[in-house]
């Protein structure tokens, strides 16, 4: 088993440490991550700079880019094969909710499953690496997990976005399959003068949950357990497809020209 390692903290962050740690004796591992932390990078890729791969310590690379910009090059060249798996993380700080859109995390595991390979986003619930080898021992047993089921095989990829609370391994609650729960808008921007008499603004915090009701990822979180939710990409709002169809039925009929 071949698996992708990246991340959106950059390569030298304690999580992906010890994720690649815990993969490297299941599967053979490459790391392709970050030079530089990338948090909230989402999906971006870079189109107006050329990347630049590194060496960097016991066979890791890292890549002038975002955590996207890393799976993409692995995948389309750097790689020169397709890996079974793609794991992104393990992310320091939730990935919970709308977390989800804006995590460079997540974008990396989606850049995989994007290009028809499954993947996985591994965070911990709070900031500051506590318990990070409980949380690496539940992504190598999740990975193990999914290979003994026979899941990488099947013909759709799959992406799991999974968030473990920060305790030892053994207060850890079970795997609780979850949606995604709401934030709060975030908190107001932060605006400051600069050295040289500008406007500094710096983006404010997430908000809390707003929706963490019971069968939500903050709920499962919240709990102690550890929040799996599978994903997808389609962004349409298939419920509303009916409602926008009778409308555009109505403007269509109003001619500009009438
Ligand atoms: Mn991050």
């Amino acid at each position: 088993m071949k698996i992708l390692i990246s991340n959106d903290d950059g390569y030298r962050a304690p999580g992906i440490e010890a994720l690649h740690a815990a993969l490297r004796d299941i599967a053979e591992v490459e790391v392709v991550a970050p030079e530089h932390n990338n948090s909230a990078k989402s999906n971006a890729l870079t189109l107006h700079q050329p990347l630049y791969v590194h060496p960097g310590a016991e066979g890791v690379r890292y890549v002038n880019g975002t955590p996207a910009d890393c799976v993409h090059i692995a995948l389309t060249g750097l790689l020169g094969y397709r890996p079974d798996l793609v794991v992104s993380g393990i992310n320091n700080g939730a990935n919970m909710g709308d977390d989800t859109i804006y995590s460079g995390t997540v974008g990396a595991a989606m850049e995989g499953y994007l290009f028809g390979i499954p993947a996985i986003a591994f965070s911990q619930v709070e900031k500051g690496w506590s318990h990070l080898d409980a949380a690496a021992r539940v992504a190598r047993e999740l990975v193990q997990q999914v290979v003994a089921q026979g899941l990488l095989t099947r013909p759709a990829p799959f992406l799991l976005n999974v968030n473990i609370p920060n305790r030892p391994y053994e207060a850890l609650g079970p795997l609780q399959v979850c949606r995604l729960g709401r934030r709060h808008a975030a908190e107001s921007v932060i605006s400051q003068p600069s050295p040289r008499g500008d406007t500094m603004y710096w983006i404010g915090a997430a908000g809390p949950a707003r929706d963490g009701a019971d069968g939500t990822d903050f709920h499962a979180a919240a709990q102690g357990c550890i929040a799996v939710t599978p994903l997808q990409v389609d962004l349409t709002d298939h419920d509303a497809l009916g409602d926008w169809t009778q409308t555009a039925r109505t403007l269509s009929a109003r001619s500009p020209k009438a």
